[in-house]
């Protein structure tokens, strides 16, 4: 074999790509619905029977077409309507060909000799998100933001290492002391966090109605000595509910506690001039988890964490001789090792920054507006159905409904038989006591009659 070619040769990257869009499509259509059909051990047979031979001594020069196509037949498929379990979006076109060029170009975001272009387009981006964070930038005018007091924000592989970043920020401000404090309505990665930063154990407040009880809130930092972070959580995983942040930020306030707003889900909401309301107060946060690969259409992985002060960041600075050596950083080199605990780093801002241009607010507004009336739309079904019962009318885009006299094991069966038939793929939370199915809609070309037929299996599934 002569030597494969590199990505940046035109002429060889052109027909792969044509090769992988094929591929693409076989694969869903041989997998025909949202999910593959069978389980777990048909999807394994087949992928190993695709894959064959890991590592074969001779190469195989088909097996970009044979693994695209395995994997896209093997693959839940955020795209189908009726896939709609958890947080995991379907990706824009744009944002897939976007990392496409992030893969080919390769900057890595650890030094400027590495990254000079992205590197100074991931400043300028996120200090824009910081401030739709933080509000302090009046519309338009978000590159003029280079005040060392403004608001800033990191790049993450997504909510979970967000969330981990908060807890180390607020520990190298307030010590090793430091107290975490959140509902129990909030990420597990929080409490895991707290953990693996060796902090105190998490005090977790019972949160019967799905949110934090700003008093519930107010009786536990009374009684526990500080330093204390609460974290709140804007659009829960299980149900997409907002804490009432107003409410915790001035319980804050009033304890001298530091605020972390965990909006991973509900983040998204900010672009859209009718439900961004709903996450008034977050500005009142020292730190806010957002996750574009949720409600911002982007592949995995787009988290990002806003920090109010960016003093705070100072904690993350470093040196590494060969990145960042201190004549470089004088002699005007910028240094990037303190944007975050990794070192090589994809450039995850690219896809993003072209996703923010390529839609404009009003773009990405209305994908937000699609989905929330997508789910409200479901919820109207549901409340109509007589075999059914809803949970509540959606916040954002999650609807928590049951078959009415199913049992907590008919639901989770229903699930699980929804799954094996590859027909439906949908989550599952726990709430007031009882089981409930979950449908997260993130897909905005989802239609209403895609719902109606949901609900039409869903029907048809359950154990009578
Ligand atoms: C999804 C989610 C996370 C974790 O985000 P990852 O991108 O999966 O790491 C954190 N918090 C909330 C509220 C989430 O919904």
């Amino acid at each position: 074999m002569s030597t494969p070619p590199l990505a940046s040769d035109p002429a060889a990257l052109r027909p792969l790509l044509d090769t992988v869009v094929d591929a693409l499509g076989e694969g869903t259509r041989l997998r025909g619905g949202p999910l593959p059909a069978g389980g777990p051990e048909p999807v394994a047979t087949r992928l190993r029977a695709a894959v064959g031979d890991v590592l074969p001594a001779e190469g195989d020069p088909q097996a970009l077409r044979h693994l695209v196509r395995a994997l896209a037949e093997g693959s839940a498929d955020p795209a189908d309507p009726l896939c709609a379990a958890h947080l995991h979006c379907p990706p824009l076109a744009v944002a897939a060909a976007a990392d496409l060029a992030a893969s080919v170009v390769n900057p890595s975001m650890d030094s400027w000799d590495q990254a000079p272009a992205a590197s100074d387009l991931e400043e300028l981006v996120t200090r824009v998100l910081a401030n739709e964070v933080y509000g302090e930038t009046p519309r338009g005018a978000g590159n003029c933001a280079t005040s060392h007091d403004a608001p800033a924000a990191l790049v993450t592989t997504g909510g979970t290492e967000s969330n981990q970043l908060a807890l180390l920020l607020a520990r190298e401000s307030l010590g090793p002391a430091l107290h975490l404090i959140c509902g129990a309505n909030a990420h597990h990665s929080l409490p895991r966090s707290a953990w693996l930063l060796g902090l105190p154990d998490p005090v977790i407040i019972p949160a019967p109605a799905g949110t934090l009880d700003p008093a519930a809130l107010d009786a536990a930092l009374t009684e526990l000595p500080g330093p204390h972070l609460v974290a709140a959580t804007a659009g829960t995983t299980d149900a997409g509910l907002i804490d009432p942040l107003p409410e915790i930020a001035a319980v804050c306030e009033t304890h001298g506690a530091r605020l972390h707003i965990d909006a991973a889900y509900g983040g998204g909401l900010l672009f859209s001039d009718r439900h961004r309301p709903k996450l008034t107060g977050l500005s009142a946060a020292g730190t806010v988890t957002l996750d574009l690969h949720k409600l911002g259409w982007q592949p995995v992985a787009a988290g990002l964490l806003a920090v109010k002060t960016p003093q705070d960041l100072d904690a993350l600075q470093h040196r590494a001789d060969y990145l960042n050596a201190d004549d470089d950083t004088e002699a005007g080199l910028p240094d990037l090792l303190g944007r975050s605990l990794r070192t090589s780093r994809r450039p995850d801002v690219l896809k993003i920054a072209i996703t923010l241009k390529t839609l404009g607010r009003t773009g990405l507004g209305a994908l937000v507006d699609q989905v929330c009336d997508r789910a409200s739309e479901f919820a109207d079904l549901l409340d109509a159905h007589p075999r059914f019962e809803l949970h509540d009318r959606p916040t954002i885009s999650t609807v928590l409904f049951r078959p009415s006299h199913a049992t907590d094991d008919d639901i989770a069966t229903t699930r699980r038989h929804l799954l094996t038939t590859g027909r439906a793929v949908l989550g599952r939370a726990r709430m007031d006591g009882r089981l409930w199915l979950k449908a997260t809609l993130l897909n905005p070309h989802t239609r209403p009659d895609d719902l109606a037929a949901l609900l039409k299996l869903v029907e048809g599934t359950t154990p009578r």
